[in-house]
Order: C-alpha cells, then structure tokens, then sequence
C-alpha cells in the first residue's frame, strides 16, 4: 500500500543526490528534474568509476588468457554474475545467464525454450499490460509454430484481473508470462499467486523484472517463478547488462541460442558439444565492463538499502499522484491499489507529446508516448499517456518544480 503523502521518513535524498553527477546538470537553462526513470536510470558515480577503473587497470577478454589481466578480467566478470545471483536469491550462479538486457533475455526463453515445445494449437499466456519484450518474442515463436498468443485482461485501474489469468492457464498453455510490475502504470501484479497457480497446472512462469528489481528486493526462490529476465540499465547499470535467470532444468534442456566462441566445449565438423550452463547460453565476448558497472550498482543500492529506498520512492509517489490529482482535466491512467513510482497520466485538451516537449523546455525530463505497450494504449483507447518514473534520488521539491512545469505548459496549450 502506498504510504501517506503527509508523513515524510527521514531520508538522506541530498546525500545521494551527490552520488549521482548527472542530476547536478541543467537542460535548457532549467535545473534537471530527472522523471525519466523507468526508461532508464541514472547512473552513480561508482558506477562509472568501477567501469573506467576496468579499462584503465585490468581490460582483458574472459574465459581466454591466462595473464594476469585476463584473470582479473574474468574474475571481476564473473564476480557480476555472484552479485546478481545474490541480488535475486537464485539458488545458483550457474542458473544465471548475462545478457544484454531483458530483451535478449526474454528472446532467449522464446527461440530457445519455447519454440522446441511448442505444436499448432498450442498457446503462450501473457497479459494487455505487458512491454513488447514479452510479447513479440512470443508471437514470432508461435507464429513458426502454429500456435497462439493469449492475453489475460486487465481492469480500468490497471489492475490484472488475476481469476481471468488463472482461467486462461489451459492445457494447451505451454508457457505463461507476467510482468512484476508495469512499466506505464506502476501496477505489482501478485507474482506469487500467479506462480503457485501455474506449477499446479504445471506451467513454467515467466517474470518480466524490468520495473521491479530498480524498487523492491526480488527473490525469485520465494516468487516461485521458472524464469526471471530484467534489465541493468533501469537499476542504476550501464546499458547493454541484463540477465535470465532460469531453473537449472530448464536451462540443461534448452539448446543454445547463438554460436560461437565461449560457448562450445569441442568444435569439430562432425559435430560440436557445448559448455555447461551458463556459458552455453553466453556466445562472444560479453559486455565485460558494463558488468562491472552492474555490479557496482549492486553494492549501491545494498548500501543504500531496499527498505529505505521504498519507503521513500512510495512517500513520493503518494505525493505526486495528490499534487497531480489537484490539476483540473488530468486523468490519472494506472490507479491499481499496489504500485511502484510510476504515473501516466493524460491532461484533457492537450497532447503527451507537445507536453513533453514543453515540460523538457522547463527542464522536466518525462517520457510521452506508448512506452511499448501498444495493446494497453489500445485497451485504455489512447495513443499515448505522459509518464513521470520515480526514483529513490527524487525529492518532493522536484515534484514541487514538476507541478509548477506542467500547470504552465498546460497554460500555453490551452
Ligand atoms: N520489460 C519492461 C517492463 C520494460 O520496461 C522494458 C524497458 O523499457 C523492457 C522489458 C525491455 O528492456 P530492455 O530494452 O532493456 O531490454
């Protein structure tokens, strides 16, 4: 539940502020209020210093040289992975696989879990609220395979109508999808009970983690998932970092993805036999330097701590939504009873995107558009919302300046 807008907890925001050089900046004259958050997150100093220090002390290729560099290299790679694993609580590293983002991760499970499975008649189960990273891989796989894709429904509020999810989990389901929370509107959908649901019809769950693991501590042993694919760069990482976490089963009975180098054990022309997991899964010289962002990222939110920065991120929450609820012809779109910082929302007569592009001239960075959720904007019947993403670096000021922007530039297009 959301924390009053009243009763503010005491939260060093100023001292993390500092952490983080970019939100010092000013765009178009105006100080940054950074809003832009669940597009992709700023990045605190030890992250970029643990990346620069890499290419200036240990740059080397992985898993290959047996120099120093290369040691320290593959150590430090790997290291990330230790990292996320304890960051998610999967009971292996090895169940871990690193990836450019959720994308490939969620491509990864498509071509390579699915596709192998999947018969004409078949269904994957996803939901309306749903980025198009857990969509379209799933229609393309289906598409080659003759099977289809079912969307579980959603309520005026945002809110899965989880009975309909439950209903939809049919024989004929071989794989069903969710996303932890919403992009667009902040939605938690209850994971848990999602998860309990599939493995009594034994259906493997997939988790889209993108927006929760920036929020909420995330243990997927609890959640009770198969799959759990997120994204670093929307939790304070570089961009091009990722990961899929997935039971060991799965993951020994899936074939590899891409080929090449890194992932075999012997290459011959007769035929070729693959690393273990995860390295089967990992072909090519990884984004090596950007893990070391990653696991830098990692250690700061830990010294910060999942408590402190909830608690925070909801008192800013309840508070913009009640500061944006003041304003007259402003339809908030996303109101379900349990939700992350995130707020789309719509101003009667005025277009997102004009908005947008009014509030950056205020230096009020927000993102308008469909946020890659095309079959939500269809099911709200808009084309776009304006979104404004929180995070634990926010302050209730910034929230103050984000009014004053938009009661303004609501002013000129009006
Ligand atoms: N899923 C959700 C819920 C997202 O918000 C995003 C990014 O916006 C993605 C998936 C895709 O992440 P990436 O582009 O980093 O692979």
């Amino acid at each position: 539940m959301n924390a009053p807008a009243s009763t503010p907890t005491v939260f060093d925001v100023q001292r993390i502020r500092a952490d983080f050089p970019l939100l010092s900046r000013t765009v178009h004259g105006k100080p940054l209020v950074y809003f832009d958050n669940a597009n992709t997150s700023q990045k605190p100093l030890s992250v970029i210093e643990a990346m620069n220090a890499h290419y200036r002390q240990h740059n080397a290729n992985v898993s290959r040289a047996v120099h120093l560099l290369g040691e320290e290299a593959t150590a430090a790679y790997e290291g990330a992975r230790d990292k996320l694993a304890q960051f998610i609580n999967a009971p292996s590293r090895n169940e871990l696989i690193l990836t450019s983002g959720t994308t490939q991760a969620t491509n990864l499970v498509a071509y390579s879990y699915a596709l192998p499975r999947l018969k004409p008649g078949d269904a994957i189960l996803t939901t309306v609220m749903e980025h198009h990273a857990n969509i379209v891989p799933w229609q393309l796989v289906a598409g080659r395979a003759g099977a289809t894709v079912k969307a579980a429904p959603i309520n005026q509020r945002g809110e899965l109508i989880v009975e309909q999810y439950i209903a939809m989990l049919t024989p004929e389901v071989k794989l069903a999808c969710v996303t932890q929370v919403s992009n667009v509107l902040g939605t938690v959908n209850p994971v848990r009970e999602i998860a309990r649901e599939c493995k009594k019809r034994g259906i493997p769950l997939l988790v889209d983690g993108s927006q929760a693991v920036p929020h909420r501590p995330v243990d997927v042993q609890a959640l009770g998932c198969d799959f759990y694919a997120l994204t670093g760069h929307k939790m304070l990482g570089p961009t091009g970092t990722g990961a899929l976490w997935a039971k060991r089963e799965h993951l020994e009975a899936m074939p590899p993805f891409f080929g090449g180098g890194e992932m075999i054990r012997e290459v011959r022309f007769e035929g070729t036999t693959f690393a273990e997991v995860p390295h089967k899964f990992e072909a090519g010289t990884p984004n090596i330097a950007g893990f070391v962002g990653l696991a830098a990222a990692i250690d700061y939110y830990q010294s910060v701590g999942f408590d402190a920065i909830h608690a925070w991120e909801q008192q800013l929450l309840a508070y913009a939504t009640e500061r944006l609820s003041e304003i007259p012809g402003l339809r908030i779109v996303g109101e379900a009873a349990e939700k992350e910082a995130v707020i789309s929302f719509l101003i009667e007569g005025a277009q997102a995107t004009d908005l947008a592009t009014l509030l950056d001239l205020q230096g009020v960075a927000v993102r308008s558009g469909h946020h890659c959720a095309h079959p939500l904007m269809q099911f709200f019947g808009v084309p776009s919302t304006l979104r404004a993403s929180l995070a634990f670096y926010n302050t209730r000021e910034e929230v103050d300046e984000f009014i004053v922007a938009l009661l303004k530039v609501r002013k000129l297009l009006m």
